[in-house]
Parts: structure tokens; sequence; C-alpha cells
């Protein structure tokens, strides 16, 4: 991701204008740090700074980084190894190199990222991105290791710049953060904090920035994102559901999803949106964890393996071709292997497009880490692998079925070969077609010629 906004230099003046501060981001986990690393890099694009790829060349590194399970957490650290080599090399020919651990990692750990990692000069909860230019100048005037991970007052989208994000065709749009649902896994409460919804003109306002960019498609995020409730034009709450319906309303956004949802709140207006709102894509990520009541009570998901089927089902009849996928989690405590054969059984009778599956990952501070019942590793890797040649099959079966059949595809980038493009159905499969390069930001029919592992081929239609 690098920004557009680069001083442009005549070469006369190239000379005299002193070399733009770098600033190298990289970025851990999910959409919704995508999204933070944007704004960041957008607020300090009105700083002077442009983004580099390579570390060696950067003033500020900022380590955007995800907490969700360890092994994300701990590849933070090897990173900071890295730059605490940079940073050194750096120094030896007089330049100097600041570097920030943001994102959730930064938000749990806190001081004990410094204790861990001198070299880090600043730590950046998640809520804090619009104060960075701030705590940069504060670095400079000589202060150390600062952390802030305080969930501030003020709103932190509010005091960010206006959206200047690059051109793209497809884009996100964090509508919603935080939880309030505390699954007993899971570390977003704590990192994240409370469930907080953007209002709707705020939205409706990025969304029509994004889209006078070139912007076609849009994804509503958050980390429960179907518990939406802005406030609406009315100052009354508006629903996920009145949110889509005020955003299909602008000219030139073509497509709409919104991902991730919580089967509690998928309400009927909203099911019925996706029967209703032809810019809403038939595509629905709903996580359902695992397929034994027993362990769903004890991940606190306030749900049974029969409403999610009911749920679906209901989703289905609302709009039948809809594609669903879904987030699994095995080896969870005290998770029988007659309890992983019913996650085995639901993820083969509700019919998913596509799923991602994970080990079980005891998280400090979560009701579930220390629970009776952790089950060892082999055995977690082996529920996992078969789990996932489940998973698997069924993406080929889904994929297959669009053989021989048209689908609209929105062209996103130049793809891996010469001529060619590549783009999304509106059940997000990845599209190679060979195609002119004008067509980059247009929906074009596609004739499906074949379907790999993940993704599919075809021609454009004449
Ligand atoms: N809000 C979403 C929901 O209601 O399920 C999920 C958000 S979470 C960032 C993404 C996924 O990570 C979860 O759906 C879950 O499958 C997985 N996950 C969360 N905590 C985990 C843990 N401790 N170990 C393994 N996987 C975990
Ligand atoms: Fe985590 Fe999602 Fe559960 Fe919230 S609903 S606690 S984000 S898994």
């Amino acid at each position: 991701m690098l920004a557009d906004t680069a001083p442009q230099v005549g070469p006369a003046e190239r000379d005299s204008v002193p070399a733009p501060k770098r600033v190298f981001i990289k970025t851990f986990g999910c959409q919704m740090n995508v999204y933070d690393s944007e704004r960041m890099s957008e607020a300090l694009a009105a700083e002077g700074y442009v983004e580099t790829s390579e570390p060696a060349e950067a003033d500020l590194a900022i380590l955007n980084t995800c907490h969700i399970r360890e092994k994300a957490a701990e590849k933070v650290y090897s990173d900071l190894g890295r730059l605490r080599d940079v940073k050194r090399e750096r120094a030896e020919s007089g330049k100097e190199t600041l570097i920030t651990v943001a994102g959730c990692v930064a938000q749990a750990e806190g001081e004990e990222i410094v204790r861990r990692a001198p070299v880090v000069d600043l730590v950046l909860g998640p809520q804090s991105y619009h104060r960075l230019p701030e705590l940069l100048a504060r670095l400079r005037g000589g202060e150390t290791a600062l952390v802030e991970t305080v969930f501030p007052d003020e709103d932190k989208f509010q005091a960010l710049p206006a959206r200047r994000a690059p051109k793209a065709v497809s884009a996100f749009l964090t509508v919603q953060e935080g939880c309030d649902k505390f699954c007993t896994f899971c570390v977003v409460p704590y990192t994240r904090g409370m469930e907080y919804s953007r209002p709707v003109a705020a939205l409706v306002a990025e969304a029509r920035r994004l889209v006078d960019r070139g912007v076609a498609e849009i994804t509503l995020l958050g980390q429960n994102v179907n518990g939406y409730h802005g406030e609406g034009p009315d100052g009354e709450a508006t629903t996920l559901a009145g949110l889509i319906h005020h955003l299909a309303a602008i000219d030139g956004l073509q497509r709409i999803r919104y991902t991730t949802s919580h089967p509690r709140d998928m309400s009927d207006d909203l099911i019925q949106a996706h029967a209703q709102e032809e810019k809403l894509m038939p595509y629905l990520h709903l996580p359902f964890q695992a397929g034994a009541d027993r362990v769903l009570a004890a991940m606190n998901r306030k749900h049974t393996a029969a409403e999610y089927l009911d749920l679906i089902g209901r989703i289905r009849a609302a709009r039948p071709d809809i594609a669903l996928s879904t987030d699994i989690i095995v080896g969870f405590p005290g998770e029988t292997e007659a309890d992983f054969e019913a996650t085995v059984a639901l993820v083969q009778e509700a019919n998913f497009a596509h799923a991602f599956s994970f080990k079980y990952s005891a998280r400090p501070g979560t009701p579930a880490s220390t629970m009776d019942g952790q089950v060892p590793e082999p055995v977690k890797r082996a529920r996992l692998a078969r789990l996932q040649a489940v998973i698997d099959a069924g993406y080929q079966r889904f994929n297959g079925t669009f053989v021989g059949r048209t689908l609209p595809v929105l062209f996103e980038k130049a793809g891996r070969h010469e001529g060619q493009l590549v783009g999304r159905s509106p059940y997000l499969q990845l599209v190679h077609a060979e195609a002119d390069p004008a067509l980059v930001g247009e929906i074009v029919d596609v004739e499906i010629r074949s379907a790999g592992a993940n993704s599919l081929s075809g021609v454009i239609c004449g």
C-alpha cells in the first residue's frame, strides 16, 4: 500500500527539496487492521511521509499487529529482531529510525513490549491512531518508550484526516469496532473495547469520497458488524440493513459486502436486505465455531447448532443463491472426539462455499485459557487436518458448479500472466480472464471455463 501523495518535484527543484520522510507499515491479521493501516498512512501523508516497502529506507517503521492467536502475536517479536538490525545499520550512517508497535498486541501487552524489545519507541493501541503525529513529535522532542493504550474519550475516526486513499476498485470501510459478546476464547473485547458504531452520515460521506476516487465495491467492516447501531439521519439508532440501504443510494457504488457477522445479530431486516438490495452481494461470512452444543455453550456463543442451521435456512430462503462461509475452532478445551465429529457433520450439512478453520490458541486473560481439558497439540493438529480436507472438498465442489456458467466479474487488477486481469465474482471467488487493462473497475460478464483450488478462469462474453 503506497500513498499517492509524494510531493511532485520538477527536475530543476530536485536538488533543493529535502527527501520526504519514509514510513514502512507491515500489517498483520484481519481486514480491520488493513483499514487502520490505510488510515495511519493517510494521517502520516499529511505530515509529509510517503510509504516504502523497504524497511531499510524507513524513518518510521510500524508493525500493525494481531493478537487473536499466539502465533500471530509471536511473529511481531521476530520482526522486531529484524528491525533492530535495520535501526542499528541506519544509525551507523547517521539516520534515525523510529519503531512503532500498533494494533492489538500493542493494546494487550502495552509496557511489556518495550521491556521485551527495548528497540521499540512507541506502543500504540488501536483506538489512538489519530494521535500518531503528536506522539512522533514527542519522540523527536526527546521522550522515549511511549506507551499509548488508554481508550481515549474522543472519536479517532472524527479526528483522523478525511480519506484520501489511493485509487482502488474495492475498499474497506470500518463501520463498527469492538465487541461486547465475550466469547470465552477471544481477545477482541479486551483489545478493541466495547462495541462502537460510527454515525450513518460520516459513513455515507466517507463512502462517497471513496466512490469519487474510483471505488466500485465497499466492504463494511466490524468485529461484530451486524451488531451495527450507528446514529441515523433522524438521530435514532440505525441497523446494518438501514446503513446498507443508505449506502446503496450512492451513484457509482456498485457492490456492497460486510464482514464479520455474529449469528445472534442476524436480524430479519438484514436477511431481507439480501432479498431486496441488488447492490448487496450474495455472500455472507457467518462464523459458527463449533458443532457441539456443549462446546458452543462453553464458548459463550449463545446459540445452538440447530439454531445456526435454522438461521442459514432462513437466509437461503431469502436469497437462494447466497454463498456462505464460516470460521471454526478445533480443540477448544474439553472438546471430545464426538464433539469434533459434530463439527464435521455441521460443515457437511451446512454446505458452506468456504470456511476458515483454526486450532484453538489459549490467549492470556480469556476465560477459556484456564479451563480444564486443554486439548494436546497433536490432537488439535490431526483434527484440523481432517476438517480442512472436508472444507477443501466443499470449496472445490462449490467452485465446480460454476463451470459453464456466466458470472459478472468486477475486475480489480492485472493478473499474474501477461494480458490477464483478475477480479471477483458476486460470491467473492477470484476470477481470471484475458482482458483489456481498461476493464479494471468494470463489471464484465465472464463465462467460466475451469475451476481451480482457489480461483476460477474464464473468457469474457462477446
Ligand atoms: N466476530 C467474529 C465472530 O463472531 O465469530 C470473529 C472475529 S475473530 C477476529 C476471527 C476468528 O478467529 C474467529 O471467528 C475465530 O474462529 C478465530 N479465533 C478467535 N479467537 C481464537 C482463539 N483463541 N484460538 C483460535 N481461533 C480463534
Ligand atoms: Fe470475538 Fe467475535 Fe466472539 Fe466478539 S463475537 S468475542 S469478536 S469471536
